[in-house]
Formats: C-alpha cells, sequence, structure tokens
C-alpha cells in the first residue's frame, strides 16, 4: 500500500516556516543590539574628545589637539571621526584646522537640532554606522563654557563629533549566527520528520486500511476485512472492532435482504448495497400492501382488473397494453382491456388461447427470442406478454406493446413487479371469483343451466331498463305430462336438457332464456324484428328433434306466446303476461304454434 506523505509534508512545511521565523528575529536582534553598541561607544568618545578638547582649551594648548584628536580616532575603533565647529566659534576662534568644517547634512542637522543623529547604511559590502553628536553649552558644565565662549549662551550648539563604524564585521557575525541556527534547524527538522515518519507510519497504514474498509462498506460490501497482522499493535484492538462490526453488519444485514427478497421478485437489482436493496425491496412491499388493503375492498373482479391496469399504467409506466382473462371452463379467451395502437393478438376464440405461447409455457414470451415465436401474434414489432394463473380455470394473460428495443428492455425489468402485483392481487380475485360463481349458481337452474326464476327478477328489475324495446317468447312442452308418464321422469329431464340445448343453439347472442317453471320457459328477445323468427326456430328445431328412449324414438312439439314491450303494453310485466296469455290462445288452440298477442283474438 502507498504511503500518505502528507502529514510528514505538513510537518516539514511547519518546522521550516518556523525556522524561518527564529532567523528573522535573531538577524533583527543582533542589528540592533550592535547598532546600540557602537552608539554607547560613540557617545563615550564623544564625551572623551569634549573633555579633551576643553582642557587643550583651558590650558591654552589648542594648537596641539592634532596629537590628541588621533589618538581619539584610534581608540575609538572609528573608521572616520572628525569633529567641526559652529559659526559662533568660527567667529570667536577663527575656522581651526581644514578638516574641522561642517562636512555635510547630518552635521548641519545635527548642529540645528542639539540632537544626536544616526544613519545606517546597509551597502551589501561595506555597512556602516554614522553617529554625529554635537556639543551643546551648559550652564552647569565645568569648567563653565561660557569662560572661553563669551558670545554663546545655555543651550547652543557649539560644534560636535562624527564617527563612522564599519558594520560589515557584525554582519558577517550576524550570518555566521543564522547558518548556524538554520543549520541546527535543520538538523533537528530531519531528525523529527525522520523519528515521526517512524512513529506515525505505521497509524497512517492503519488510516488507510480503515478508509479502504469503510469505502467498501458504503459501497455495499461489509465483507471486507483488514488483516490484523498487518497493523501495529496500537492500532490493533481499534482495527478488531471494526471487522468484528463489519462482519456483523454483513450477516444482519444479508439476513434482512435475503428473507425480505422472499417476499417480492427483486426489482432492486440495480443496487449492490444490501442495505439499499432492503430499502428499496420494503418500499415495493408496501405499495404492494397499500395496493392489497385497497383492492380488498373492490366489489368485483373487474374492478381489481381495473386497479391493476392502472397500477401497471401509471407505476410501471407501461404504455401500451392489452389483458385477457382465460376460462377453461368456458374454452373461451376474454378481452378486459386493450389500449395497443394495433391488434397484435388474433381476436379471441376457442381455440386462439390453446396457441397462445405465454398461456401454453405458462413463461413469460418476449418478441427478442424470436419476432415470430407466438403463433397467434400478428405484430412483427416488439411485445412483450405475461401469464398467470388465478386459480385452475382462470388465468390472466398481459400483453404488453412497447414502442421500440430501449422500451422493450425497460419494461423486462417491471417483470418482478408485475407478477408482486398479480400474485398479491390472486387471492382477492380467487374470493371474488368464488363469490360471483355462488350468486350465479344461484341464479342459475340446476337441471337445465338456464337462468332460473330468481334471476329473471333481478332481470327485469334492474337490466331491463336499458331496452327501449324487446320481446318476449313463452314456451311450453306440448302434452309433456305425457313423456313423464309414459317414459319416466328422468326421461322428462332428458327432455328438459334436450330443449336447454337447443335453446343455445337457436337463439342469438343477445337473447336470454330462463327457465320460467317446470317445461315452461321465457325467452328475452332485445331486437323485435328477429322475435318471430327465433321463436319460430325454436320451434322447428324442437319439433325434428328426436329423442331415442330405450329403442324407441318419440318427438316432441312446443306451443309458443309471443308479446313485445312497447307495442302490446308499456309495462314489463304486463308484457310476461301477455306472452303468456297468447301461450294460452296457441294451447287451446290446438297446440305446436306461435301466437304473438296481437293475434289472440283472431285465433
Ligand atoms: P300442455 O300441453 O297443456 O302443456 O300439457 P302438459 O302435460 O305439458 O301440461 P301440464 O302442466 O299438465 O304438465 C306439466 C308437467 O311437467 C307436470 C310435471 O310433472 C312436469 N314437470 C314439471 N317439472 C318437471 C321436471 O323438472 N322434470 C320432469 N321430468 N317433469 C317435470
Ligand atoms: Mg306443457
Ligand atoms: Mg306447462
Amino acid at each position: 500500500m502507498k504511503r500518505d506523505k502528507r502529514v510528514l509534508s505538513i510537518l516539514f512545511a511547519m518546522i521550516f516556516g518556523f525556522a524561518s521565523v527564529i532567523v528573522g528575529i535573531v538577524i533583527y536582534n543582533v542589528r540592533s543590539l550592535s547598532i546600540i553598541r557602537e552608539k554607547d561607544k560613540a557617545e563615550t568618545i564623544a564625551k572623551l574628545v569634549k573633555d579633551g578638547l576643553t582642557a587643550h582649551m583651558v590650558g591654552g594648548i589648542m594648537s596641539k589637539r592634532e596629537l590628541f584628536l588621533n589618538n581619539a580616532k584610534q581608540s575609538s575603533g572609528a573608521k572616520k571621526i572628525w569633529i567641526f565647529r559652529t559659526p559662533k566659534v568660527i567667529k570667536l576662534f577663527g575656522k581651526g584646522f581644514n578638516n574641522e568644517a561642517v562636512r555635510d547634512k547630518i552635521d548641519k542637522k545635527a548642529i540645528q537640532t542639539g540632537q544626536i543623529q544616526q544613519k545606517v547604511t546597509d551597502a551589501l559590502i561595506n555597512p556602516t554606522l554614522r553617529i554625529t553628536i554635537p556639543y551643546k553649552v551648559s550652564y552647569d558644565a565645568k569648567p563653565n563654557c561660557l569662560r572661553c565662549h563669551i558670545n554663546a549662551k545655555d543651550g547652543d550648539v557649539l560644534g560636535g563629533i562624527s564617527m563612522v563604524y564599519d558594520l560589515s564585521q557584525v554582519r558577517s557575525q550576524s550570518i555566521k549566527t543564522v547558518l548556524n541556527i538554520l543549520a541546527i534547524t535543520i538538523l533537528f527538522a530531519l531528525l523529527f520528520l525522520y523519528i515521526s515518519d517512524k512513529l506515525l507510519s505505521p497509524y497512517t497504514l492503519v488510516l488507510l486500511y480503515i478508509k479502504d474498509a469503510l469505502k467498501s462498506a458504503s459501497n455495499g460490501n461489509y465483507r471486507y476485512k483488514i488483516d490484523e497482522n498487518k497493523c501495529n499493535q496500537g492500532s490493533k484492538e481499534t482495527v478488531r472492532w471494526l471487522n468484528t462490526l463489519l462482519s456483523k453488519l454483513d450477516s444482519v444485514v444479508g439476513a434482512i435482504e435475503t428473507n425480505i427478497s422472499l417476499f417480492v421478485a427483486d426489482r432492486s437489482r440495480k443496487f449492490n448495497d444490501p442495505l439499499e436493496k432492503s430499502k428499496s425491496t420494503i418500499q415495493d412491499l408496501a405499495m404492494i400492501y397499500r395496493f392489497k388493503r385497497t383492492i380488498e375492498q373492490d366489489t368485483s373482479k373487474e374492478d381489481i382488473y381495473k386497479r391493476l391496469i392502472k397500477v401497471f399504467k401509471d407505476q410501471l409506466n407501461i404504455a401500451d397494453l392489452s389483458l385477457y382473462e382465460v376460462n377453461i371452463k368456458n374454452n373461451k379467451r376474454h378481452l378486459i382491456y386493450d389500449d395497443t395502437p394495433e391488434k397484435f393478438c388474433e381476436d379471441a376464440d376457442t381455440n386462439t388461447f390453446q396457441r397462445c405461447r405465454a398461456y401454453r409455457t405458462k413463461s413469460v414470451v418476449t418478441s427478442d427470442e424470436f419476432p415470430d415465436i407466438c403463433q397467434i401474434c400478428k405484430s412483427t414489432k416488439e411485445y412483450l406478454c405475461i401469464e398467470c394463473s388465478i386459480d385452475e380455470n382462470i388465468s390472466l394473460i398481459i400483453n404488453i406493446k412497447p414502442d421500440n428495443k430501449d422500451d422493450l428492455r425497460e419494461n423486462k425489468k417491471a417483470i418482478g413487479y408485475i407478477r408482486n402485483y398479480l400474485e398479491s392481487a390472486k387471492p382477492i380475485l380467487q374470493s371474488k371469483i368464488l363469490t360471483e360463481i355462488l350468486q350465479r349458481s344461484n341464479m342459475i337452474d340446476g337441471l337445465t343451466g338456464l337462468y332460473n326464476r330468481k334471476y329473471l327478477d333481478i332481470f327485469m328489475d334492474q337490466k331491463i331498463k336499458q331496452y327501449d324495446s324487446f320481446a318476449i317468447a313463452m314456451v311450453d312442452i306440448d302434452f309433456f305430462k305425457k313423456v313423464n308418464d309414459t317414459y319416466g321422469h328422468d326421461i322428462g329431464d332428458i327432455v328438459l336438457k334436450g330443449l336447454s340445448d337447443l335453446f343455445k343453439k337457436s337463439v342469438s347472442k343477445e337473447d336470454i332464456v330462463f327457465r320460467f317453471g317446470g317445461e315452461e320457459f321465457l325467452i328475452f328477445i332485445p331486437n323485435i324484428d328477429i322475435a318471430l323468427n327465433t321463436a319460430g326456430k325454436v320451434k322447428d328445431n324442437f319439433e325434428n328433434r328426436v329423442f331415442n328412449v330405450n329403442g324407441g324414438n318419440f318427438n316432441k312439439t312446443l306451443s309458443i306466446g309471443l308479446s313485445y314491450y312497447k307495442a302490446d303494453s308499456d309495462h314489463i310485466w304486463q308484457v310476461i303476461k301477455n306472452s303468456d296469455i297468447a301461450l294460452y290462445k296457441a294451447k287451446n288452440s290446438g297446440r305446436n304454434k306461435i301466437v304473438e298477442f296481437k293475434d289472440v283474438d283472431k285465433v
């Protein structure tokens, strides 16, 4: 593993910065101290020179001062030294020697201000310190200045002394000190870094291991373990705890994810992190739970189908789909919903569903396997079909019609989710189907399979209102009692069943046949134009039907009374009554005939 040098770099930068500050302070202080020292020296020399010159003056040997001044120069250690006098002194004692004149601006300023002047010249090669000290008249001085300088007064500047000191020695000394400090600092810094590196690197290495472990955990891999043997003694315990925590997370999160995913199909394959997967699965479960609670309150199977379609469209973004219900008992596939732009499945008929690949194989069928994989698919474009068995008789088939291959890929991702919804709806659909069967059986005649009188009452009360016109045919078998009397009740039942099968073939799809009483039947015919024709077909077909009993054959006839809603009466139940009256007429006028209510009086 690559070592992280960042910490060491920061430490090095800190030490270097610290050393630079120290060096700066040392340079400044050495320079200031040297100046102070040279200034003190200059002031002493100035006083000495002043006293010496005064003594020369009082002793009257002012003309011999040259020697004194030379000695003073040598003992001062100054590079240059000169004295100068002011115009007042010149006026009294003359100009003096040539070199006792004011030499520059600094001398002048010292005379003007009466203050000590100092100037440091930081030349690269020869740095110097220039000090000029003015000599001032003082009444308190001994001997009194005014004894000789009769034209002066207290505070007057009479002259001064200037000295120039060489600072190059001080500078070289400073540089030497700085270099020494730097050398020591660098030495200590290197030593410090070396020791720090030795002490810190095992910890920084462990930090890197921990970082990798946490990074892998945050990406969903809790199996990552840090090798304790690679860690130093001080960090082993921390690493052990981290490894324990990761193991715990791995087993707990893994178990949660595995167990939860049993409830719903794996829709969250996009997540690598089992925690994220579990979260997504729980969200799916919550939505399915809400869906289940909602459909429990739905009243019919059709309502649940509608809700399923809405979920597929709204939540799974399936644009075009159709839903079929296959009922093996009826041998029919029934279209429940279809919003596909073009019909891509053959029309529902008795055999179609048996050729439907999804139904036959009970598996998901997609066009990307082979475009013409399903025999009944008419489309050459993409499709996706899913089968779901609700119970042993009823299955649902969902046809999804994606626009293109990308959509198909997206829709395929939703298969698991579609199945989850279908599975959760299954028990509720089963109970609805059972309830419907029970309700229907309560309204269906057990012998003939036709609607019974009870349903006729419901039909007349609730459903008939939607029809503007209709005809009622009341049908009765002629001399049926004879069948019972001659062949027995069982044969009578066979005749009744035979008639009900014959009804199915003779009446049109829209007509409804009820068993009205023992051997009396009622046909509801919405299309009044074909009512007479339908009644005729029933009568003729029955007459031609030959019953074979114990080697003997017989056939029976029917009498039928016909009445029309609106034409014969505005009251629904009166229409039934009228048809019964017409039937009575048919019986009384010879049987085996159809009588319309309007002709009752003519027959
Ligand atoms: P008509 O031509 O006047 O109608 O004579 P009919 O013999 O058909 O008339 P009737 O009403 O006298 O007889 C009806 C008979 O139908 C009486 C009854 O025993 C019989 N029947 C009623 N329901 C059933 C049934 O479910 N099975 C059998 N086998 N017979 C039934
Ligand atoms: Mg009869
Ligand atoms: Mg009868």
